[in-house]
């Protein structure tokens, strides 16, 4: 029977994604590189970033490698919600509710890290423009 998996140039199908060995994220997901974590489940982990830039500054990664976010809302659209709501939750916990959530796409847009992660940004007021 055909896969009907979206498939990405240079890219992964969903059966291929579980771990990627010299992703950064991969290995703090799998505990090989520590982080201070502050919320997971069975399919999400919420840690800290190393260099906040705010008060609150979480980063709610996927435990499965995805690239970046269009790939994971193309192929696992339940696991960017469950992002989503890790997001929510911590931001409930940590700022009242009030944050930024921000996907970086891209290294000209300023991702350096290509396992998929939301900034969940708060703990003050946020100006904008965020460039
Ligand atoms: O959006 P971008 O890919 O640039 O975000 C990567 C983030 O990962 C940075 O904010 C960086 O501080 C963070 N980081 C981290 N722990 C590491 C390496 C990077 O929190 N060990």
């Amino acid at each position: 029977m055909a896969d009907a998996r979206p498939h990405y140039p240079g890219g992964m199908s969903s059966a291929e994604n579980l771990a990627v060995p010299d992703c950064l994220f991969c290995r703090i997901v799998a505990g090989q590189v520590p982080a201070d974590l502050v919320a997971g489940t069975d399919r999400v982990v919420a840690f800290r970033d190393i260099n906040p830039q705010a008060p609150l500054h979480v980063l709610v990664v996927p435990r499965d490698h995805h690239a970046d976010v269009a790939q994971l809302a193309a192929v696992d659209p339940g696991l960017l919600a469950d992002v989503v709501a890790l997001a929510h939750e911590v931001a409930q916990t940590e700022a009242d509710g009030a944050y930024r959530l921000v996907f970086n796409t891209g290294a000209e847009a300023g991702q350096s890290v290509f396992h998929v992660h939301g900034h969940v940004i708060g703990g003050r007021r946020l100006g904008w423009s965020p460039a």
